[in-house]
């Protein structure tokens, strides 16, 4: 196997067998022509499958380490299509900061079906395994887990889980197939929001997932031919085109956030920084085990003589938004934008505070995010 900054530019499948163009075409078609009834040339409806979607879900799954890859219309689509594995009074164990709408669709769509879900703290292994009471199936677990980015031992949990049979998913949002490969952790699926690293263009919303077995392929196949929320070709190509320069643009967000981490470690103004690239960060040893570095997420929070407020209002080049990853600078303010749908005690208790904010740094100039961030810090001071 290739190198994966090589897997990347030429993964999948990515030369057009037809006339030899060097990227795959976007087969805008709902429907295939058969020669004779039966005599289908591979393709017979979109849904089901079309050469574009194809060529980014085998794409996928080869830089995943995986069996067989999905893409779906959105992140949520695709969490959708690999939670409809579980039946009616089956129950999925989710960490304390999962991503707000797993926690949603959980909570108040899969609970029509009888589907039900705990949280756990997948960092205390001992409070883990005690939460995996005999209707548990799957877990579902995030790390680094958004927005506090915890760091969970994917391998450990992995390991735990299968001593219970427990189907385990892991969201690689955050760290994409360049940084972090949960399949060769342990993990049995691995589901993106592509809308954010991968396509990282914040143009298009897009989801993945990649199974590890020819068992679970089958099943999600069908989940998703099923329910349909397939990636439609146009969007399939975008994905492709922003995956070619994943490698080169991750390395310039890591080297920007190692740095804006190390300047809001150091700004006196700044109370608390949450990046495991950070050595004194808590996640920072299991990270480096496990992810090729820290990733470009971090949330921090300004001591109480600033206001989270006037400092969202006062940047100028860094843009308050929700998502993340793509090559522009965002800020968020996870209690009311991305958390807002996780209960304001579970959210208190997990340290998602009022003040807390949420930064994706962009691939601009560093200094000049830097910049930002230290005039937008210094004119939101309130008291001295
Ligand atoms: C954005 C996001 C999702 C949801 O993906 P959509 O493409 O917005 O549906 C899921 N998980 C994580 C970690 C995310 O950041």
């Amino acid at each position: 196997m290739s190198n994966i900054e090589t897997t990347l530019i030429h993964g999948g499948i990515s030369i057009d067998e037809h006339t030899g163009a060097v990227n795959v075409p976007i087969y805008q078609t709902s429907t295939y022509k058969q020669d004779g009834l039966g005599k289908m040339r591979g393709y017979e409806y979109s849904r089901t499958g079309n050469p574009t979607r194809e060529a980014l879900e085998a794409l996928i799954a080869e830089l995943e380490g995986g069996v067989a890859g999905f893409a779906f219309g959105s992140g949520m689509a695709a969490t959708t299509a690999v939670l409809s594995l579980l039946h009616s009074g089956d129950r999925v164990l989710i960490s304390s900061n999962v991503y707000g709408g797993t926690f949603r669709v959980l909570a108040k769509v899969f609970n029509h079906f009888n589907i039900n879900y705990s949280i756990a703290d997948t960092t205390d292994f001992k409070a883990f395994e005690d939460a995996i009471t005999p209707d548990v199936k799957a877990v579902m677990i995030e790390s680094p887990a958004n927005p506090l980015m915890t760091v969970t031992d994917i391998r450990a949990i992995s390991e735990i889980s299968h001593k219970h049979d427990l189907l385990v998913i892991v969201d690689n949002t955050f760290m994409t197939p360049y940084l972090q490969r949960p399949l060769e952790l342990g993990a049995d699926i691995v589901v993106h929001s592509a809308t954010k690293y991968l396509g990282g263009h914040s143009d298009v919303v897009a989801g993945l997932a990649v199974v590890s077995t020819k068992e679970l392929a089958e099943q999600i196949a069908f989940i998703q031919n099923s329910t349909g929320g397939v990636l439609p070709p146009f969007d399939s190509f975008l994905l492709i085109r922003g995956i070619k320069t994943l490698g080169v643009r991750l390395d310039r967000h890591v080297e920007n956030a190692l740095k804006i981490a190390e300047f809001l470690k150091n700004n006196p103004a700044v109370s608390k920084v949450y990046y495991p690239g950070l050595k004194d960060d808590p996640g920072y040893e299991i990270n480096s085990k496990q992810a090729k570095n820290g990733g470009v997420m971090m949330s921090f929070e300004l001591t109480k003589e600033y206001d989270h407020r006037l400092f969202f209002e006062k940047l100028n080049l860094i843009t308050l938004a929700e998502s993340l990853g793509g090559v522009e600078s965002l800020v968020c303010h996870p209690a009311s934008m991305t958390h807002a749908s996780i209960p304001a005690d579970i959210r208190e208790k997990v340290g998602i505070t009022d003040g807390l904010i949420r930064l994706s740094t962009g691939i601009e100039n560093v200094n000049d995010i830097i910049s930002d961030l230290d005039q937008a810090i210094k004119a939101s001071k309130v008291k001295n």
